[in-house]
């Protein structure tokens, strides 16, 4: 099971899509997941659409049960890539609990590094596909045609929760809840600290070595 860490806009999301199509893992966005609820507008998706709107961290109790039911609906463990979760250090211990309760574990954190004054200017120019939650990026990562998605020909939008006003709220929650979860797993020697400035090419080659290696290494102990 991997998980991996940043603020946002610092290229979770975009990695983690990576990891799901070359090298097989199935993934867990708990974001995406908020998202496809709150277009439902049930209780949760009511719910969950307050705190979206504030830029705040969803109740951890619902959290915990949108994972558990995933992880209930026979995914393999070990073969998980989180996209930001857990969030905060009481989901980072729930994950542990669970986990162990069903003889799984944490193998890997990967920490993208990326200054807020970049990630800022990236999540302003960040495009999502409503429709396959494929992301683009005006400036680095535009889609073919324009405001248009490469992978089923949607309509573009930007996230509702990518206006200045929710971003620094999100980044204010960010330092003070999510930032504290690297510690956590750096006592557990499971961070990995990636240079999240980079091109998502190069990023992805290091996440790809870290991945190989921190497995094979497992396997041969
Ligand atoms: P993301 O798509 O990861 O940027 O997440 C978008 C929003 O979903 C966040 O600002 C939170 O409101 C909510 N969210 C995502 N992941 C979590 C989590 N692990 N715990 C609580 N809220 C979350």
């Amino acid at each position: 099971m991997i998980s991996l860490l940043g603020p946002p806009g610092s290229g979770k999301g975009t990695q983690a899509e990576l990891i799901r199509k070359n090298l097989g893992f199935s993934k867990i966005s708990i974001g995406d997941m908020l998202r496809e609820v709150i277009k439902i507008k049930d209780e949760i998706g009511k719910k969950a659409k307050e705190y979206l709107e504030k830029g705040k961290l969803v109740p951890d109790y619902l959290v915990i049960e949108m994972i558990r039911k995933e992880l209930e609906n026979g995914k393999v463990e070990r073969d998980i890539v989180f996209d930001g979760f857990p969030r905060n250090i009481n989901q980072a211990i729930s994950l542990d609990r669970f986990l162990s309760s069903r003889g799984g574990k944490v193998d890997l954190v990967l920490y993208f590094d990326t200054p807020l004054s970049l990630v800022a200017s990236r999540l302003s120019q960040r495009r999502i596909c409503p429709k396959c939650g494929a992301l683009y990026n005006l400036e680095s990562a535009q889609p073919s045609l324009q405001n248009i998605c490469d992978d089923c020909g949607s309509t573009l939008v930007k996230r509702e929760d990518d206006n200045e006003e929710i971003i620094k709220s999100r980044f204010q929650v960010y330092e003070e809840e999510t930032a504290p979860v690297k510690d956590f797993y750096r006592k557990k020697d499971l961070l990995i600290n990636i240079d999240g400035t980079n091109k998502k090419e190069e990023i992805f080659n290091e996440v790809k070595r870290y991945i190989e290696e921190g497995f094979h290494r497992e396997n041969c102990n």
